[in-house]
């Protein structure tokens, strides 16, 4: 299977029945601000390069975001900062995302979530965390280059670890604790380096700032080009 004949089944999917009924629910009566909106209301592919080395992995979509947009961390506050980060540090060719049609394109960064469809108060159940789980795993998989991951939150940090396990990565003893702007370096190459999720919770109590957030692109983009400095004089 492809990235891309994955992201065509995991539209389809409805294997959460809460978050099926939530996400039509909220295409239907929609917020008055996005009225004239179509909304997409179904489950939230990811998207990025194929090729990329760089995996971000968020929460879910928000609920008049992506699940309004049909792209991850698009059309709401969370991605203005994502995008934004990512532009500055080369791995986007703009710095806004609002709409599907807006020629965005990553570079070298792939950006998948925990669970693709929105849950409600961004508040997934464990069994529903669990059920989308599969996806992730292949899309990892599927990531042939993978040198870095940044999981955005405490719980996609987790989803990370189970991940690890399940793939049957060696792990760190004792194990990585989500720390922002910690790096974790695997046994296999591969590098776990954690962020606070830009959410409105965390960037308007001041708990993430704007510099914060940049120094975890900026680690991200001198490990990729160190590594790629490796590579060359190998
Ligand atoms: S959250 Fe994941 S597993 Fe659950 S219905 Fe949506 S796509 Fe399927």
């Amino acid at each position: 299977m492809t990235l891309a004949q994955l992201q065509k089944k995991i539209v389809r999917c409805t294997k959460c029945p809460r978050l099926v009924t939530y996400r039509k629910d909220v295409a239907v009566k929609k917020v008055r601000r996005f009225q004239n909106d179509d909304y997409w209301g179904k489950p939230v592919p990811s998207f990025g390069d194929p090729q990329a080395r760089l995996l971000l992995i968020g929460l879910a979509p928000a609920a008049h975001g992506g699940n309004r947009t049909g792209r991850a961390f698009t059309g709401d506050r969370s991605g203005a900062w994502l995008y934004d980060a990512l532009y500055q540090y080369g791995f986007a060719n703009q710095p806004t995302s609002e709409h599907r049609g807006d020629g965005l394109q990553l570079h070298d960064c792939y950006i998948a979530q925990v669970l693709h469809c929105a849950p409600p108060a961004n508040q997934p159940t464990r069994e529903e965390t669990l059920h989308c789980q599969p996806y992730l795993l292949q899309e990892w998989e599927l990531l042939s280059r993978l040198q870095l991951i940044i999981p955005l939150g405490k719980i996609a940090f987790d989803a990370c670890l189970r991940v690890c396990r399940e793939l049957s990565y060696p792990l760190p003893n004792p194990l990585p604790r989500f720390t922002h702007g910690a790096f974790y370096p695997l046994d296999n190459g591969i590098v776990l380096l954690p962020s606070y999720h830009p959410s409105q919770q965390n960037t308007q109590t001041g708990r993430l700032t704007r510099d914060m957030f940049y120094h975890i692109f900026a680690q991200a983009r001198a490990h990729l080009s160190s590594q790629s400095r490796m590579t060359q004089y190998t």
